[in-house]
Order: structure tokens, then sequence, then C-alpha cells
């Protein structure tokens, strides 16, 4: 089935951004100053962990158990007054609050921000049936002048500066107005007071919403959403189920997380829970009487009760929309948050806009998120954005296929381990015109972008498994363990003098080491791109060649290979007995090249000659290293055994910007990534930056080369084996 084209330029979309310097400046002076904000903000809690654990368990209770608690959330509103109306969609919502409006002689409304109300595209549909509708989060309002979407969950108007609102201000007020943040806040308020005394009607979301008593929580700082439920005779809730939770202690489990990550803050300056109608007291025909207030609350669905009973996905209702997943992320942090086409941006807004219907959409822009896990590690729910990103993007090859280059690359050459690796070696020979060195420095005509800032790596002459033969000779004849090396695609091809180092360093470890020649690429680039039915038969081909050797372990020193043989293999062949038993004896085996050899040196009570003394060392995590393998500590270890003066940079586990085929794909986008990098590695003023994966050697080393070649970058691997040359 063909996927719907919808018709946006994402590209074009993506420059404007990156010209964008009020956008940028905002964007980098936030994500620099937010991870220790956030720390400081939680400066009081033991574990942040297991305030996440509480979070998730009760979540995920809640998920499970979403249809009863819908009906005693319901109930519990009911009991005190409230009416509850069940909503399937964005046009049910519509329909039920004109009936309320036309029944009620609503004519005016104010809102308090609500995530749902713009996913359904709720003021639209208001307006244009007469209606007069303001928003009163001052950032809201400001978009809604600008008509603008928001580009944060939180912080909607965070890609804005001061002389831009006071634009916004003047153009809606018809009023001069100076740029000056206590002004603007001073004559909001006194436009938007008239607002709320004259409103017949508040609307607002809800942060949760309590099935034990049917009350929902406000968590705001601007004041607005107390006055929208306080004001206008009657208040209308729009929930997601999502939001449903069992108890009052509940919301307590959120109250720790959400203001913490949210805006780095202990408390919001408002948390209002509101249960049931109160009295209000407002001018009906000319005179004031007090009535009670009606609520209505109007349950969403739009996709989430399906998504609650998907196995998988409905790890979703574990988000508490604190948008902190989009503070740290790298590619957010470049593009902000309208480039992803949708109410929600980043990495969850990617899954958000799959799920609840729009697959296609989500398709535009999943490959916005290079799976780098820096929003796994912080946000509150413990979420997996990046595997469930991978989870739609397998559902959208599944039902509309790959692309016709996408397919021939992946299931006509990928698969075809001699037809792949006969391209390689012919890729070397055609890479002369443009070749100097190891690096490709310029590249011509409409690739020249590629090259531009940064150096890309020349295929090497002669691969790594045309010298293995030769190196393998010099094993040890007592070797305490035998390996089997799966180099990758890139060590192979790309870096093969590092894959020579691995050799050596586990023949210093007296280990013999074997490599596979039927090994091919680990099929991480096609798992990636959603492709798993490509992905299972490179797995396999990988399976067998490996089983063949019957090493004690499989090493590899690419963290991304690591992680794909010991996790995703498993995870791909989950519903087939047979492979699955194979993939998981395989997993047991594999090490990740640092940590194994930082454990035989320990273990075996050796040292390393101190070839480095004299030399300042820094060191990159990469991202599947770090927060994929869990790898860190390791490496650092290895190279202080060096006897180098090592020194941490700022950020050393941010991302590079390469990010597999991203790098090249986005190269607009990966640049600037990469800049900072770099400018976190000469602030180290360190000769030479240590790597442990590849692609970070590709990217960092590309990098350097252009525009700092003073600093050197080396694999871990190579540091090693040059120590123990020195023996
Ligand atoms: S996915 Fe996690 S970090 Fe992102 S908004 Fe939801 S709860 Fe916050
Ligand atoms: S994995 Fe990285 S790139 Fe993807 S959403 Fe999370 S932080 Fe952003």
């Amino acid at each position: 089935m063909a996927a719907v084209k919808e018709k946006r330029n994402i590209r074009k979309e993506i420059h404007n951004k990156l010209d964008d310097n009020v956008m940028q400046g905002a964007l980098a002076k936030f994500t620099s100053e937010y991870p220790q904000a956030r720390l400081k903000a939680y400066a009081n809690v033991d574990s942040i962990d297991d305030l996440r654990d509480d979070l998730r368990m009760m979540k995920r209770w809640s998920v499970d158990h979403i249809d009863a608690l819908a009906d005693e959330f319901q109930h519990s509103v009911e009991e005190r007054g409230g009416k509850v109306f069940r909503a399937a969609d964005g046009e049910a919502v519509k329909k039920i609050l004109l009936q309320i409006c036309a029944e009620n002689g609503v004519k005016r409304i104010v809102k308090s921000k609500s995530m749902a109300s713009e996913e359904i595209k709720l003021n639209g549909a208001l307006e244009d049936a007469g209606l007069h509708v303001r928003e009163t989060d001052l950032g809201e309002w400001m978009l809604s002048v600008a008509g603008q979407k928001p580009s944060h969950m939180v912080m909607p108007a965070i890609h804005l500066n001061k002389e831009q609102c006071a634009g916004f201000f003047e153009q809606e007020l018809h009023e001069e107005v100076p740029s000056d943040i206590s002004y603007m806040i001073h004559t909001a308020r006194r436009v938007l007071r008239e607002e709320f005394l004259s409103a017949d009607m508040g609307i607002t979301g809800a942060n949760f919403g309590i099935a034990e008593n049917g009350a929902i929580g406000l968590v705001t700082n601007e004041g607005n959403a107390r006055l929208v439920t306080t004001t206008p005779r009657i208040h209308v809730v729009l929930i997601g189920y999502e939001k449903l939770i069992p108890k009052v202690k509940d919301a307590a489990k959120i109250l720790r997380l959400l203001p913490r990550n949210g805006t780095c803050q202990r408390m919001t300056s408002y948390m209002t829970m509101v249960s049931g109608p109160t009295p209000v007291i407002y001018k009906k025909e000319d005179k004031w009487v007090e009535e009670m207030r009606k609520e209505y609350v109007i349950l969403l669905d739009n996709g989430r009760l399906e998504a609650a009973k998907d196995p998988k996905m409905k790890q979703v209702y574990q988000c508490v929309r604190c948008a902190s997943c989009l503070n740290v992320c790298p590619i957010w942090r470049m593009v902000g948050g309208h480039v992803y086409g949708h109410i929600y941006s980043g990495g969850i807004g990617a899954i958000l806009t799959g799920l609840l219907g729009n697959l296609e959409a989500f398709s535009k822009f999943s490959d916005l998120c290079i799976g780098c896990r820096q929003c796994t590690t912080i946000c509150p729910g413990e979420i997996p954005i990046p595997d469930l990103i991978d989870e739609l993007r397998a559902r959208y090859v599944k039902k509309y296929g790959l692309s016709m280059p996408e397919k021939t690359a992946f299931q006509h050459i990928l698969t075809h381990r001699k037809v792949f690796h006969s391209l390689l070696r012919i890729g070397s020979v055609a890479q002369k015109p443009v070749q100097s060195g190891k690096f490709i420095r310029h590249l011509p005509l409409f690739f020249s972008g590629m090259t531009d800032g940064r150096s890309l790596p020349a295929i090497a002459a002669k691969p790594l498994r045309d010298r293995t033969e030769k190196l393998c000779r010099h094993n040890p004849k007592n070797p305490v363990m035998t390996a089997a090396f799966f180099s990758g695609c890139n060590m192979d091809f790309v870096f093969p003098d590092t894959g020579e180092s691995v050799v050596k360093v586990l023949q210093d470890l007296n280990i013999a080491v074997t490599y596979p020649q039927e090994q091919t690429c680990c099929g991480k680039p096609v798992l990636g791109m959603g492709d798993r039915e490509t992905g299972k038969v490179i797995a396999k081909q990988n399976i067998e060649a490996l089983e063949a050797i019957k090493a004690d372990v499989i090493i590899s020193a690419c963290p991304t290979c690591a992680e794909t043989l010991e996790r995703t293999y498993k995870e791909l062949f989950k519903d087939d007995p047979e492979w699955r038993d194979r993939a998981a004896a395989l997993a047991g085996k594999v090490r990740e090249f640092t940590s194994f050899a930082a454990e035989q040196y320990k273990k075996q009570g050796r040292s390393l000659p101190q070839a480095e003394r004299g030399i300042r060392i820094t060191y990159h995590d990469s991202c599947h290293m770090k927060r994929g393998l869990g790898v860190w500590e390791e490496p650092r270890a290895l190279l202080k055994m060096t006897g180098a003066d090592f020194v941490e940079m700022k950020d050393s586990d941010r991302c590079c910007g390469m990010a597999g085929a991203f790098g090249v794909k986005y190269s607009e986008i990966s640049k600037p990534i990469l800049h900072d990098k770099l400018e976190n590695i000469e602030n180290t003023h360190a000769d030479m930056v240590a790597v442990a994966c590849p692609a970070c050697l590709m990217q960092i080393g590309g990098g350097l080369n252009q525009q700092n070649p003073r600093i050197k970058v080396k694999h871990v691997a190579d540091i090693l084996a040059e120590c123990i040359a020195e023996r």
C-alpha cells in the first residue's frame, strides 16, 4: 500500500530553522543551562531513579486498567455534579463543545494551555462557529496572534525573543509596546483580565485526572489556569485517557518529577486541583446572580485506547508531557519544534504523531531521531523513545514498504555479502580523484556540502578481511581463550588499521583471534530504517558465520555492532524459537572491546608500557557505548594505564552528530552538532581525543582534519596497540 504523500519540503524548513539566529541563540542557551538547572532542582532527592520507577509503575498499572479507571473517574466526577463525555476523536470533541455552547448561550471562551486542544485543532473550529476564543497562557496567546504552532510542549514560544514578542503585542493591541518583559506582562494582565471577566466558558486541559475523587490537576506558573477555572460560569476540561491515575496519592508521583524535569522547579508557582462544580457569581441579564458552575469533562480517545492495548506502544502512557526529552535532544536543539510538523515535537512527538493516527507524517520526520538515547536517561516515565520509534518505523515499512533505492540497497545488496563487498572495493578505486590520504576533503558539485567543514573517510585500499590471515599467524601458542573478531563494515573497509590494533591487543592478552570471513554488516542500517525482514536475513548470516568459529568470546570494537549482536538479534527473533535460542547463545558470548580488554588486563594483573606519557588525552563517549551498552569507565581506565594525562571534556557523552547515515543524509544538522563537539574538545587543550566507536572516529576525525589537524583522534585500540609496540 502506498502512503499518501504530504506536501512539505522538510529540507527547506530545516535550513530556515538553522538560519534562524534568534531561535538558534534561544535554544543553545536554554539547552546548555538545562542539565545543571534540572539537577539543582533534584538536589534534595536521594534517588531520582526511585522516583522514576514509582511513576513508571503507577502509570503502567493505570494503562493496564484504563477502562476501569475511566469508569471510576466518570462516576466520581458525576457524583460531584460534573458531567463526563467520551469523545472518540477531535470531531466528536468539537461537536460536544458546540452543543454545550449552544445550550448555555456561550459566546466568549477563555482557554489555558492544552496540548490536546492543539492536537485536535480546537480553536479554529470554535472560531469558525462564531465564538470568541482567547488563549490566556502568555506564550500560547502570542503564538495565536503570530499564527504559529507551539515549538515546545511546556515553553511553546521558546523560539521567540522579546523583540518579536513585543511585535506580536503591537499587532494584536494596535498600541506601542516596548520590548520590556515586565511591561509586556503587565499589558497582558490588563488585557486578559477583561477576557476572564467577560468569558462565559473556560476550557482547560489537565495534567492528571484522579479516578478516586474525580479531581483534575493543573500544574502552571502563570496563574491563568486558575482564572480560567474560576471566573466563567462554565468549566470544560479536555483530558486524554492517558492522564487518568487511580488515587490522590498517585498525583504526588507526578508532582515530584514533572516540575523538576519540565521547568527545573521543585514545584511550579500554582498547583490547582479542581474537584467538582463550585458557586460562581456572574452577570445574567444585567443582574448579578450566584449559581453553581457547570463542569463538563471530555475524555479524548483519538487513538489512545487502541495504543493502551498495544503491548509495546502502551508505554507512551508513561508520558507526563514534561518535554524534558526535547531539552536534551541534540536534533530538537538544532531544528526546534516546528520542523516536526505536528503539535508534539521531538522523539516523543514522532511517536505520538504515528500512534494518534498519522503514520505517514511520522515517517516524514522519524529519521530526525538518531537514537542517541539522551532522552531515555532523563524521561520521568522511563519511556524507551528510540525503541518505540524503531517499532513504528518497522510498522510503517510493513504497511507501505520501502522506497525503491532503499529496497535495492537493503534487499539486493546488503543481503549479498560478496556483492556488497565488491562494491566497496570498486568504491576504493573510484574515490581516487577526490581522495587525499585517508580522507576525502572535497567533493564536487552538489555533493560539496557534505565535505564543507568536515572531511569524509576514504575506503581503505586493502580491507581488514584481506589482512587477518597474516595477522592471525601471530596468535599465541597457548592461549587463555579464543576470540572471534566481528569487525563491522567500518572497521573492515574504512579503518582496517584499527582492526589490526584490536587483534594485536587481544593477542597481547594471550588470546587467539579468528576473523570469520563470512561475517557481514551487523544489519543496524536496515533495522534502523524499519526493514526487519532484511535484518533477519543478515542476522542469520552473521549468527551462522560466528557459530562456525566456536570461539569462547565474540569481540566487537564497534558499540553499535556489539549492541546489535547482543541485544537486537534476540528481540528480532523473539517469535522464532530456533533462531531466538541461537541469537541468545551468540549474545552470551559478545563482548565490547574496551570493557573486555580492561577486564582482562586487570584479571591477568598486566600493565602497559606508558608510551603516552606527556600526552594530554580526552575521551568522547559514543551514544551506543555509554547509554546503549552502559560502558564508560573502562575506556577511561585503559587510557589512564597508558601514562597519558587524562582530561575530561564538557558534555563528553553528547552525540558527535554522525549517527550512521544521518551524518551524511542530514549533513546540515550533523555539522553544527559536530562543531559543538570540536569546541568542547579544543577547550580541554588536549593533544588527542580518544574514541571507542568507528562512526565517532569518522565524524570527529573528519572535523578535526579540516578544522584543527593539531589534535589527533584515535580509537582506544590504536592507542593500546602503540603502547604494546613499545614492549
Ligand atoms: S517522553 Fe518522557 S521526557 Fe518526554 S515529555 Fe514524556 S515524560 Fe517528559
Ligand atoms: S534518542 Fe536522541 S535524537 Fe532520538 S529523540 Fe531521544 S534525544 Fe532525540
